[in-house]
């Protein structure tokens, strides 16, 4: 078989260089000793996950503390699961969470020098690679079709064998030249594929920087580089491009894992050193009793988007991925809780080896604490950017007043309390718990829990007395009096002696009120809402609860 000639006439030389000019184009990286270069290399298919930001945070991480770089490239190479904006989207999400990219696609200001970083624009050097492949045996033309690729796998799965194609199964493995310039003449649409030398018998040791040393199976599967459209597969793409990008450490899903043998073969006869690679555990959540991989379809928490649209505080996302991927982060973090996270010594060998347990209600607690380090500034600035993106219309008037708004924030925040409240998990949340403050969204169901009759009498009562300029003390003892005037009890010790003698307390007086005014049973202080809400609106929100009942 003349291989030099199959490789001209399948990769005619105009349409590629030779192998030493990508090397001179893309040379090492002049980086201090150590220094790693890491990347993100999703698919543009517009669904960014949660998996995306747990590897993009350990790779950003490990690239920016060493000294390093971390680039953006997109594995466009599946046309089908393209998405239009997918790139945007990408960037927005990230971005988010304070993700930088230092070079790569659409990453603008940087030199880019490794570019282009989209794999349907980098045919040229593929398919110079393919044909070093084909000239030295180590790769030939297949011209299997769909069905006799089906019906192979079918009579594979039925003699219980491995699936796929290799060895005996490798019809186009070994086609005389005669075959395959008549195929080719038929116009018969052809694959290139690896003609692996590898043998599924052996096994070898393989170093993973998370998972510490495995045994890998050594691949044989004569896989596909160069799909028909001349369009390479991802595991060719990938290993000439971390190559050329000179990428020295991949942390990726452990999904990968099984594509590792034809990982380590590709880097093999391509002549490339390795990058190291680290495989890192899967998100999994509990569902009831049991644990399982975060699912697309089942777990809306999966997307990235998820975190945006409910407006999870991004530092409390990135802090809980932290911990998550690094064992002592959690105790480093307790001590620094105002530190930048950026101060911790993320290590590469501190990564769980297995499953990650992601608990939504871990990451509500992580966010209460982290609004609750918020001045009433910052997060009227949080609620507003949220608000313009995801908020309705009646929400994006909250921000009119700024002097209201911060006013309500402040106390439902409780700042200048004794102790900051922590009502607030997620900024939609938040707009939520404040719409009551808002006659537009003030809309009150009045739950009470005493009949309707005396509820009135009481509003009433309580009204006729109420003053705005009234300080909280003399305020409660109005309160207290128009409990006191309805046989409510003022005094706890003999309430509790004998609750039967009573009708209720000046505490359920108190609730009557605030329902009345808020339509809900449990708010921040009920003085403070009234003085925020103003003489007007306070008055008018208890004609309004009269009148209803
Ligand atoms: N394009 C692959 C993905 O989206 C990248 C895997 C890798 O990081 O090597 O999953």
């Amino acid at each position: 078989m003349d291989w030099n000639k199959l490789a001209d006439v399948l990769v005619p030389d105009e349409n590629v260089k030779p192998l030493d000019y990508y090397e001179t184009l893309y040379p090492e990286r002049d980086l201090p000793k150590g220094a790693q270069v890491t990347r993100l290399a999703p698919s543009p298919t517009g669904f960014i996950h949660l998996g995306n930001l747990f590897v993009a945070i350990a790779n950003e991480r490990i690239a920016h503390q060493s000294g390093g770089l971390m680039y953006l490239r997109i594995e466009d190479t599946d046309l089908k699961r393209k998405v239009d904006g997918a790139v945007d989207a990408v960037k927005n999400a990230l971005k988010y969470f304070d993700i930088r990219f230092d070079e790569g696609a659409e990453i603008e200001g940087a030199e880019n020098k490794y570019g282009p970083y989209y794999q349907r624009e980098r045919a040229e050097i593929y398919h110079a690679y393919a044909k070093d492949l084909i000239r030295r045996g180590l790769a030939y033309p297949c011209f299997c079709t769909e069905e006799e690729l089906s019906a192979l796998r079918e009579k594979q799965t039925a003699e219980k064998k491995i699936t796929g194609y290799y060895g005996e199964y490798a019809a186009c493995r070994n086609l005389t030249e005669e075959q395959i310039y008549e195929n080719l003449k038929a116009g018969k649409p052809y694959v290139i594929r690896l003609r692996s030398q590898g043998n599924a018998e052996n096994k070898l040791p393989f170093h993973d920087e998370i998972k510490g040393d495995i045994t890998v199976t050594e691949n044989d599967q004569d896989v596909v580089i160069l799909k028909s459209d001349g369009i390479p597969t991802y595991h060719f793409a990938h290993a000439i491009d971390d190559h050329f990008m000179r990428t020295t450490l991949v942390i990726r899903g452990e999904e990968w894992l099984a594509s590792l043998p034809i990982h380590i073969e590709l880097f093999d006869v391509l002549g490339f050193r390795r990058p190291k690679y680290g495989h890192n555990c899967s998100l999994q959540k509990m569902d009831g009793e049991t644990r399982r991989k975060l699912s697309k379809r089942k777990d809306p928490e999966l997307g990235l988007e998820f975190y945006r649209q409910e407006g999870y505080n991004a530092r409390a996302v990135k802090v809980y991925m932290l911990t998550l991927l690094n064992s002592n982060f959690e105790e480093w973090y307790m001590k620094n809780p105002d530190g930048k996270l950026e101060d911790f010594k993320f290590s590469i060998n501190k990564m769980g080896k297995s499953g990650a347990l992601f608990d939504l209600n871990k990451l509500s607690d992580i966010s209460k604490n982290e609004l609750a380090k918020l001045s009433a500034e910052e997060m009227f600035d949080v609620l507003q950017d949220w608000a313009n993106e995801f908020g309705t219309d009646a929400q994006k008037t909250y921000f009119a007043d700024k002097d209201y708004m911060l006013k309500v924030l402040t106390l439902c925040m409780g700042i200048g309390g004794k102790k900051r409240r922590k009502d607030f998990t997620t900024s939609k949340q938040a707009m939520e718990f404040i719409a009551y403050f808002f006659d537009n969204t003030f809309a009150p169901e009045y739950a009470y829990r005493f009949d309707n009759a005396t509820v009135k009498k009481i509003l009433q009562e309580f009204k006729a007395t109420y003053a705005y300029e009234d300080d909280m003390p003399t305020w409660f003892d109005k309160v207290k009096a128009v409990a006191a005037a309805n046989g409510f009890a003022t005094d706890m010790k003999a309430y509790k002696a004998d609750p039967t003698a009573y009708p209720g307390n000046v505490s359920d007086v108190a609730e009557m009120l605030r329902i009345a005014m808020t339509g809900l049973a449990n708010t921040p202080d009920l003085w403070t809402i009234m003085q925020i809400l103003g003489n007007e609106r306070t008055l008018a929100r208890l004609d309004k609860a009269i009148e209803n009942l």
